[in-house]
């Protein structure tokens, strides 16, 4: 298959010019008339992944995040960066990268997140100018409502966090019952969840003035950036799978957190 046909079927999905001004979606490395056999998905481009492609003959990554983000100046393996992008192009391999996009599409990764929770009658938390059928974010209910530290363990567990870090509830017996979500950094979408009428807030990447912002109403819980976003796999895959059946998709086993946790 031509990479062409693998990129149309992901940007049917989560259409590229969807991604931020700062965002490097698309494909990173490889040329779209290329053949590719067999498509191996992670979080990151990382030599551990890389491994992977060449071990199980992946000729294409398909990542959340761009390997290439900030500019870079030379290909001297000075950095992890450099030396993925130097290997991947002198072993044939593609690099290709849905991020915002992913991050901005219904059914995108929040929206996954938000699924996992149980939430229903889910919006878009913070709507794009201009185009608000997509954007960051969504806010839902659950079904029932949550004593909330309750709710924080069942979210522990099902993103499988090892240390949750969650601001002070502002009352012992606090139900929940509406939630917002942001996956990745979304301290940018504090207010939203705010103005929401959220009770509770799951993102990633809170810094300390982060966790004051609930104003005694709203809890804000650090789920942790790759916790967030590893739903991002399971969501390139099901697009791919379904769109083609006779192509090879492989969940990487070697996307994994590159923050490891004390207990
Ligand atoms: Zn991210």
């Amino acid at each position: 298959m031509k990479i062409r046909e693998l990129v149309a079927a992901i940007e049917e999905f989560a259409p590229l010019d969807l991604q931020v001004d700062y965002d490097n979606s698309g494909l990173i490395v490889g040329r779209l008339d290329d053949e590719v056999h067999a498509a191996l998905l992670a979080v990151d481009v990382t030599e551990e992944v890389l491994d992977e492609a060449e071990r199980e003959g992946c000729d294409i990554i398909i990542t959340h995040h761009p390997i290439i983000f900030s500019p870079i100046k030379r290909l001297n393996s000075a950095t992890y960066v450099e030396r993925c992008v130097e290997r991947a192009i002198r072993s044939g391999i593609a690099l290709y990268a849905c991020h915002t996009n992913l991050d901005s599409v219904p059914g995108g990764t929040s929206w996954q997140v938000g699924a996992m929770l149980g939430l229903d009658d889910m919006t878009i938390l913070e709507p794009r100018r201009g185009n608000p059928e997509v954007g960051f974010g969504v806010v839902g209910v659950l079904p029932r409502a949550e004593n909330a530290k309750a709710l924080l363990a069942r979210v522990k567990s099902i993103f499988g966090v090892e240390a949750l870090r969650y601001s002070d509830i502002p009352s012992e017996d606090m139900m929940v019952r509406k939630v917002a979500v942001c996956t990745g950094a979304g301290r940018s979408n504090i207010g939203d969840a705010l103005a929401s009428g959220a009770e509770l807030y799951i993102t990633a990447d809170l810094r300390y003035n982060d966790f004051m912002m609930g104003d005694n109403r709203m809890i804000l819980a650090d789920i942790g950036h790759f916790e967030s976003e590893f739903c991002a796999i399971r969501i390139l895959y099901d697009v791919l799978s379904k769109k083609m059946c006779n192509f090879a998709v492989r969940k990487s086993a070697n996307s994994r957190n590159p923050i490891h946790y004390l207990v």
